[in-house]
């Protein structure tokens, strides 16, 4: 019998064998998009053989021949998958994304049909109906709850017109979804500011000006500087560009992708999803869009999600409200009339923290050079959860900027999965940082270890220089890293429960825990060692940085809440209609009283969490997820050791390690013997009392 993710295509092909590579990495350098389409295609006709042997078997359906079949089935479908979807938000072009177009609506075509299928399901639910009597251990029970509960909310219990209808929406959603991507990344990556002079570069430290020359170079004004709407580049040139007109010109270029009118504008885009949605959300039997959604998440409905994006919304516009004033009263102070504009807000905010903190970004990046903080990265997973990280030169990546490391477990040696890392911006890539996986962990069929992926967008230094970061960079790292080790960690048996694939205001809980032990004096301390100098960072700086952490806090608070209720303001509506969607973004920002001085983290016609990622009415995840990130940590806190090998244990096994495998609140009250509370949170943000 020929391997199961093995697919009949010509020989020239890399998909028709099985990767006789170390650890079966992607052949990267033998794949050209050319093989994808068909690759697609065979593995697509592949899977709906196996699924319709499933249907067929004569046996009566049980956990083993319909729920663990279809745990085997598509493997073919996800070694191409694995592949295609991370090289198109790494490193895209012109032919993957227009097999990206063209694949979308056949994959959606795909899942609905095996999602709608009434024999399938029919098993599915026969085998439900007597899961009591089946003897399953604790994960299968949750796989086939899992596994059922998908069906059912894909529209399996549907009458046929309903199904019909429900498949040519998801359809219609996932070519939309698509396409806005592709809109956001086309008005990132065709859009430069170039500096042609000196004056343009006033007030801009060395290491922006060297991105800046470099960015220029890339599109082809060798000699010059550019702005990008790169998140390594817009930001810092808004903190320290002294020239308020040139903030404002770039500050508006990147407050308006995905409105620019013409073919890349995402606004038409934006009003049929959310019309589309809300009817899905109907015919599935739900008020909203939010209520379906929700339904299968920790928070459970909208009105928990209020409740908590509530919590922090007045006492953050309070915040930010003092910390407008500073910065007025500064900008006063230097000559400026009128009130602090979005586009000034970065500028002042640094001057302000260099005044009360004594902290400036420029004295402080040379501290914080890429290798150094990926390495403290590795050596904390190496205290916490006994792992061991080794680059592989000899392992070929996706593009030059990729690095591949082998990861082991320390004590035993073991081989625990590969790990890529992709740090720095190039036009190929979506803007954001991310983790994702080639390929996930399981060991029914065989023990499969996991490759994961974290992609970043941080500024590529000149040659021979090295890179460094902000501190919000190092955090990101932190963050992506943490994602990663759930990915790596990941033991369980079925791959659908494996790693990530957890509640979504779950998932963003390993990775913002992890972004705590950046500040440790372990990291700190041993690891920001000047690039220059070789000096460790004086203490006096960690103390301000530590000092600063709450800094800032209500403008963070307030960009990022307001994001998360206008997301559930869209998806709460029963009816959509023929909305405008920046007049609904407008009137929701006007309802909830957002302060003039700041905008939107992510505003509508580019919010790529919420209309081409799985964010729909779930930006507030990350809020929720850190409600219990910083209860997490308070525990390493409270035991006086945040590196506790007894707590750090303890989460490996319920947190990092145990996937889907249970439910959430349930692995969250096994780490920490109770369920969270926000004080820690509000602590955090300084939003208490
Ligand atoms: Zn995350």
């Amino acid at each position: 019998m020929s391997a199961p993710e093995a697919l009949p295509l010509p020989a020239a092909n890399p998909f028709a064998h099985v990767w006789e590579t170390p650890f079966r990495l992607p052949p990267f350098a033998a794949i050209r998009p050319e093989h994808i389409g068909p690759a697609f295609e065979a593995a697509l006709a592949k899977h709906r053989e196996e699924i319709a042997a499933i249907v067929a078997d004569p046996a009566e359906p049980d956990f083993a021949n319909t729920i663990e079949a279809l745990e085997r089935a598509g493997r073919g479908l996800s070694r191409v998958g694995g592949v295609f979807y991370n090289l198109t938000g790494a490193d895209t072009n012109e032919a993957l994304q227009a097999l990206e177009r063209e694949l979308s609506p056949v994959t959606s075509r795909h899942w609905s049909a095996i999602m709608m299928d009434d024999g399938l399901f029919a098993r599915v639910d026969a085998v439900f109906a007597k899961r009591d009597a089946l003897g399953l251990d604790a994960e299968q029970a949750r796989l086939l709850e899992r596994t059922h509960r998908g069906f059912v909310r894909s529209g399996a219990r549907l009458a046929p017109e309903d199904k019909t209808r429900l498949a040519a929406i998801d359809e219609r959603l996932a070519a939309l979804a698509t396409q806005f991507g592709q809109n956001v990344l086309k008005d990132e990556s065709s859009y430069a500011l170039i500096i042609e002079d000196e004056a343009g570069l006033a007030g801009l430290p060395d290491f922006l000006k060297a991105a800046m020359a470099r960015a220029a170079a890339d599109r082809g004004h060798p000699g010059k500087h550019a702005v990008t709407l790169s998140r390594s580049i817009i930001e810092p040139f808004l903190t320290f560009s002294t020239q308020a007109a040139l903030r404002e010109e770039a500050f508006s270029a990147w407050s308006r992708r995905g409105e620019t009118g013409g073919d890349s504008d995402n606004r038409a885009i934006v009003a049929e999803m959310v019309r589309l949605r809300a009817e899905k959300a109907k015919l599935l039997g739900y008020a909203t869009f939010a209520h379906f959604k929700l339904d299968d998440t920790m928070a459970k409905t909208p009105e928990n999600v209020r409740g908590l994006l509530e919590l922090v919304w007045a006492p953050a516009k309070a915040r930010a409200g003092r910390e407008a004033a500073d910065l007025a009263a500064l900008a006063q102070g230097e000559g400026e009339s009128g009130p602090i504009r979005p586009s000034d807000w970065r500028h002042y905010a640094e001057k302000v923290r260099q005044q009360t903190y004594a902290l400036d970004e420029a004295v402080l990046k040379p501290y914080f050079q890429l290798d150094r903080v990926r390495q403290a990265a590795f050596d904390v997973a190496g205290k916490l959860f006994g792992l061991s990280f080794a680059e592989r030169p000899d392992l070929v990546g996706y593009h030059p900027d990729v690095t591949i490391y082998e990861v082991t477990e320390t004590a035993s040696g073991r081989h625990i999965g590969l790990f890529i890392g992709d740090y720095f911006a190039r036009a190929s890539k979506r803007s954001g940082a991310w983790m994702s996986a080639f390929r996930g962990q399981r060991r029914l069929g065989g023990e499969v270890r996991p490759i994961i992926v974290n992609v970043c967008n941080f500024a590529k230094p000149a040659d021979g220089e090295p890179a460094l970061l902000s501190i919000d960079d190092a955090r990101t790292l932190f963050h992506e890293f943490g994602h990663a080790l759930h990915g790596l960690l990941s033991d369980v048996t079925y791959g659908s429960l494996a790693g990530t694939s957890v509640a979504r205001d779950f998932v963003e809980l390993p990775s913002q825990l992890y972004e705590h032990w950046f500040l440790t004096d372990e990291v700190l301390g041993r690891y920001c060692l000047h690039a220059q100098t070789g000096e460790p960072i004086p203490g006096e700086l960690i103390a301000k940085i530590r000092k600063a952490q709450t800094f800032n806090q209500g403008f963070a608070t307030v960009e990022y809440t307001s994001s998360a209720l206008v997301d559930l303001a869209f998806h709460s509506l029963e009816e959509a209609g023929e909305i405008d969607p920046l007049a609904f973004e407008a009137a929701e920002l006007a309802r909830i009283g957002m302060p003039a001085e700041i905008t939107m983290r992510h505003r509508t016609p580019h919010f790529t969490h919420v209309f081409s990622g799985g964010y729909s009415a779930g930006y507030y995840s990350y809020l929720w997820s850190e409600v219990m990130d910083a209860d997490a940590f308070d525990a390493f806190t409270e035991a006086g050791d945040v590196f506790s090998a007894e707590l750090a244990g303890r989460l490996k096994r319920y947190i990092y390690s145990a996937g889907d495998t249970r439910d959430p609140a349930e692995a969250y009250a096994l780490f920490r013997g109770r369920l969270p509370t926000p004080d820690a949170l509000l602590e955090k943000r300084g939003l208490k009392g």
